[in-house]
């Protein structure tokens, strides 16, 4: 059995991630799911767990210097409630999608990034946003593009020692309408065979379609076949999801 740590300080949190042997988990939605699955086949992963829950700087969402500024630790329901402005739309929408109200409750938006799957809900709408990521280590703090933070199918740009801290979304894009349509196998609780995010400046993010999600027309789309779907079903699924974005804005 590991060990766990909550801190309550960002600087003890750090400290610890310096050490190098702490696995960090906030809501455990896509962390335990996966050691359940290792552990099933022979693989425990025997980790001692940073959870990163009850740093304030970690939660919340706020507005400041021309940014709105989301924690990493923000849960997918506070999103789904929260008063923002039409250009969270899409994300807010996203997150009345992701798994059920339970999942909504614990996950959150930083898992969802640096757990990097392709079927990641919540990369879609906030490259239309033009977020950035915010890194903090005890060397310091650094801010990268979204686009430059998810390199691949589970990969990031997040080094070892670094947790993430927060999202910052320019006010510009925040005001633009926008919209999330999501394709799955059933109406809820599912992954996305194909999700699409617009906003009414005719910018479009399209994701599953590729390891990592991207902007429509910023190159091609690279859908594999797995169980669900083929890539030539996620090809036409992702046009018609865009076009129903598009009219739905245009409406
Ligand atoms: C039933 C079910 C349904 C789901 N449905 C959806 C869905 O519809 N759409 C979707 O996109 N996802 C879905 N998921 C996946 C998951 O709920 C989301 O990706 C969620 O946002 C993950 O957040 P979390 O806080 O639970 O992450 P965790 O499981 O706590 O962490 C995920 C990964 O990120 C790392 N991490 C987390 N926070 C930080 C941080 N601040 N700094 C550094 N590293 C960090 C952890 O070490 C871990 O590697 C579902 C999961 C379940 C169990």
């Amino acid at each position: 059995m590991g060990l766990y740590q909550r801190p309550s300080e960002l600087n003890e949190a750090l400290a610890l991630m310096a050490q190098g042997t702490w696995q960090v988990m906030a809501g455990g939605t896509d962390i335990f799911p996966a050691r359940a699955h290792r552990a099933a086949w022979g693989n425990p992963m025997d980790a001692n767990w940073l959870d990163i829950t009850a740093i304030p700087e970690m939660r919340g969402i706020t507005q400041a210097g021309g940014f709105w500024r989301i924690g990493a630790a923000t849960s997918w329901a506070a999103l789904r409630d929260a008063e923002l402005p039409p250009g969270f739309d899409a994300l807010r929408e996203a997150a009345r999608q992701v798994g059920g109200r339970q999942v909504q409750a614990r996950g959150t938006i930083g898992g969802n990034l640096c757990n990097a799957s392709p079927a990641a809900d919540g990369v879609p709408p906030l490259l239309l946003l033009d977020a950035e990521v915010e890194l903090a280590s005890q060397g310091g703090r650094r801010r990268l593009k979204l686009a430059d933070f998810i390199l691949g199918n589970r990969r990031t740009a997040r080094a070892a020692d670094e947790l993430l801290l927060a999202l910052h979304v320019p006010a510009g894009p925040a005001q633009s309408r926008s919209v999330f349509l999501k394709l799955g196998a059933r109406a809820h609780l599912v992954i996305s065979i194909v999700m699409v995010a617009a906003n009414a400046e005719g910018r479009v993010a399209v994701g599953s379609c590729s390891e990592v999600a991207r902007l429509w027309g910023e190159g091609a789309l690279t859908p594999m076949d797995d169980v669900r779907g083929t890539a030539a079903y996620r090809h036409a699924a992702a046009a018609e999801l865009v076009a129903r974005a598009q009219a739905s804005l245009a409406a």
